[in-house]
């Protein structure tokens, strides 16, 4: 039984050592990824619940690996926080994301507004509003074509800098959502003291809004505290029709999730609505 213990844990050091040697493969991979323009954004649609149009998107980054296939943030986005590479990363979503706009004008999409994802790391950079501002400009953009979802530790760690920074972000007239609402941290001080305009409610709370007495009432609530706080309230992880009529009993502005579809190319999304299909 030792010897047998003893294997194992070798072939978990083994594994382990794997699996670094796979991490530092990836992070150096990561450094060309940007030159060699292998990141795309998938676009996953908001329905509007008042006027039952499709009037935003969510942008969401994947990257095409020359030897892995299509990877999924999950499989980057954490490494390239920790080296510092998010920082471009970030500034190439919004770039990617402006473009994506100006690329919409005079067709059936030109109304939409894009939703892109920065993490805390991203907003250390005192560089950031500068850069979306000059991009937007040079995308000839409306700033409020742009919609920033942060999740809730920006609002409760480093605060000073972080409220600077979305202040100005507010004033070029971008709006600013927190993702994940309810999952992070239990203060709501920071709704008072920060300029938000979505709030949106985190999967979880969706998954189970019908089954679940208690996530019922949380999410109510939580869109009843948006509204009364002069917030939007989007909806994740929509997946059931049941999920939709709940949500859209109780005056939710918008969902977004499977039921509606799943994040798509561009060209996806772009035929999908000239054709009023299915998307
Ligand atoms: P998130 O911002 O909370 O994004 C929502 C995630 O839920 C997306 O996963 C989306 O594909 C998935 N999703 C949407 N609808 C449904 C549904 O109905 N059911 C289920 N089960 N899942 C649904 P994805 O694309 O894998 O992204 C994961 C996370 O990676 C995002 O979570 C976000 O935190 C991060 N991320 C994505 N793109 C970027 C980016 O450009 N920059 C940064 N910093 N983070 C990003
Ligand atoms: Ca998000
Ligand atoms: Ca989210
Ligand atoms: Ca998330």
């Amino acid at each position: 039984a030792k010897d047998r213990g003893r294997n194992c844990y070798q072939f978990y050091t083994e594994g382990m050592q794997e699996r670094e040697v796979a991490r530092l493969e990836l992070d150096k991979d990561l450094t060309h990824a940007l030159a060699q323009d292998e990141f795309v954004l998938h676009f996953q649609p908001q329905l509007d619940l008042d006027n039952g149009e499709i009037n935003g998107v969510e942008a969401l980054i994947r990257w095409q690996h020359p030897r892995r296939g299509l990877l999924m943030p999950i499989d980057f986005i954490p490494l390239a926080e920790e080296s510092g590479r998010i920082t471009d990363i970030g500034r190439w979503v919004v770039l990617a994301a402006c473009r994506q706009l100006a690329r919409w004008k005079g067709t059936p999409l030109e109304h939409l507004r894009i939703a892109v994802n920065l993490s805390g790391r991203e907003l250390d950079d005192p560089h950031l509003v500068d850069h979306i501002r000059d991009t937007l400009e040079i995308n000839d953009v409306p700033a409020r074509r742009l919609e920033i979802e942060l999740t809730e530790e920006i609002f409760i760690q480093n605060i000073e800098c972080n409220l600077s920074q979305l202040t100005r972000l507010r004033e070029l007239g971008v709006h600013l959502a927190i993702d994940d609402f309810g999952v992070g941290y239990s203060s709501l001080g920071y709704l008072r003291d920060f300029p938000v305009d979505v709030l949106k409610i985190d999967r979880s709370f969706i998954s189970n809004v019908t089954t679940r007495h208690d996530d019922a009432v949380i999410t109510r609530a939580v869109i009843n505290l948006a509204h009364n706080l002069g917030m939007q309230v989007v909806a994740e992880g929509v997946e059931t029709e049941q999920q939709l009529n709940f949500l859209r009993s109780y005056r939710c502005n918008l969902v977004q999730g499977y039921l509606i579809s799943k994040p798509v190319p561009a060209e996806a999304l772009n035929q999908a609505m000239a054709t009023g299909a299915e998307i």
